[in-house]
Parts: C-alpha cells; structure tokens; sequence
C-alpha cells in the first residue's frame, strides 16, 4: 500500500467531473490497490472520508468512515463506495461543521439534508444501498460531491463561519 498525495483547492483536478466505472474494472487489480491506497491516505491524514479526485484520480470512488461520530462498536471498516447515486429522504436539512483534505486546517458550516438513501457498487462489485442519516449522510453528500467536482465552500449560503482549524478550537467549541 502506498499514502497517496492529496490534491489541494486550486488544483483543476478537484473541478471535474469524474468518471463511472464497470464492474469489471471495480475488481481489476490496479482499481482494487487504488481502494487500498485511498485508505492508508485516509487513515494516515486522519480524514473520515476521501475522493477519488483527491489524489488525482478522475473515478466516481470514495472511501468514509461512516461511523466515525456514532458511539462507535469499533469493529465498522471504511468502505469504499463506487458510482454513487443519491436520493434524498424527507425535506430535512441540518446545517454542521465541515472540513476537507483538499481545503486543510478550515472549517465552515454546511447545510445538507438530513436523511438520504445511495445507491452504488462496493469494492467486490456488488450493488449496494445505503440509507444514512446526519453526520454519515452528511460524509456520504462532501464525498460525492467531490465526484462533481464541487467542494463545501459551494454549498455554504453565508461564509460567516469559515475559520481556522486554531481559531475553531478556541472560539467555536464549547467542550
Ligand atoms: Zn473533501
């Protein structure tokens, strides 16, 4: 497994849309090291979840965390997630913090809906769907996006909130 360079704001690889991808290629070997290496990129970075186009590869994946707020049993791997397709549930929408590897040391807050369901591939292939609500969905909503070529700054409605990681610690956490 390799850590992989992440792609910061500015670099055009974050604007473009990236590409489906067949089954076939899903368990193709140099697809399969890609998941393994996005991965160890995510886990050394300590980000909860990461894109495709974030270590300049133009592939509708990403790899998250999803449980990563929850109580936390300990024993949810990250997945990887292929050609994702969302439906949002219900009209919900919840506004909450947001960081990106590709934006380091910001955050700013997001609105996105509550609840969706996805409809994808996971890495072996097989179709999956998955129905999530708040933080993962809001995890699933960053990553996909990133497949679009949008970032969270996008989906601000007022920057007013954009600070520093040093500034949120000392002015926007309460614990
Ligand atoms: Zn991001």
């Amino acid at each position: 497994m390799a850590i992989l360079k992440v792609a910061r704001m500015g670099h055009p690889v974050l604007r473009a849309k990236a590409r489906a991808l067949d089954r076939t290629e899903i368990r193709s070997a140099p697809v399969q090291k890609l998941i393994d290496d996005m991965l160890q990129t995510m886990a050394e970075y300590h980000g909860v979840g990461l894109a495709a186009p974030q270590i300049h590869e133009g592939l509708r994946i990403f790899v998250a965390a999803l449980d990563a707020k929850d109580e936390g049993d300990g024993d949810d791997q990250p997945l990887a997630i292929i050609n994702p397709e969302i439906t949002v549930v219900g009209s919900d929408v919840v506004e909450d913090w947001e960081g990106c590897l590709s934006i380091p040391d910001i955050r700013g807050r997001v609105p996105r809906a509550r609840e969706i369901k996805v409809r994808a591939f996971d890495r072996r292939g097989d179709r999956i769907e998955l129905h999530a609500h708040d933080f993962p969905a809001r995890v699933i909503q960053h990553e996909t996006d990133h497949l679009d070529g949008v970032l969270f700054f996008d989906r601000m409605t007022s920057f007013e909130t954009l600070t520093f990681l040093d500034e949120y610690s000392r002015y926007w956490t309460k614990d």
